[in-house]
C-alpha cells in the first residue's frame, strides 16, 4: 500500500479513487469518515487519503491524478480510436495508447 493522494474532501478523494480504479488500479480510501456527514470538518482533523494496493502502481497512479488536477474536463481530448476521454495533457489515450490530437 503505498498513499497517493491526501484530498481536501471527501468527495475529491471519492473522484481521485475512482479515476484510478476505472484504469484498473485498486484503491483505498484512508480516513474516509473523519469529515462526518455533513462535511463539517473540525480544525486539525485528518484529512481523506488515497491509498493504492499496488506500490509498483503507485508512481502511474500519482501521473494520472496530477493529469487529472492539471487538466479540468473541459480540456479533455477524446481519443479518435476509441472514444475515451482523456486529460488535456495526455499525448496517447490511456485506453489503447493510440495518438491524441493536439
Ligand atoms: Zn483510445
Amino acid at each position: 500500500m503505498k498513499r497517493v493522494h491526501i484530498a481536501p474532501t471527501l468527495l475529491d478523494a471519492q473522484l481521485a479513487a475512482d479515476a484510478l480504479s476505472s484504469l484498473g488500479i485498486v484503491t483505498h480510501i484512508l480516513n474516509a469518515n473523519a469529515a462526518g456527514a455533513l462535511g463539517e470538518v473540525p480544525f486539525m482533523q485528518a484529512q481523506p487519503e488515497v491509498w493504492v494496493d499496488d506500490d509498483r502502481q503507485a508512481a502511474r497512479a500519482r501521473e494520472i491524478l496530477a493529469g487529472l488536477r492539471n487538466a479540468p474536463l473541459r480540456d479533455e481530448k477524446i481519443c479518435p480510436q476509441c472514444g475515451e476521454a482523456n486529460p488535456g495533457n495526455f499525448m496517447s489515450c490511456w485506453q489503447c495508447g493510440g495518438a491524441l490530437p493536439d
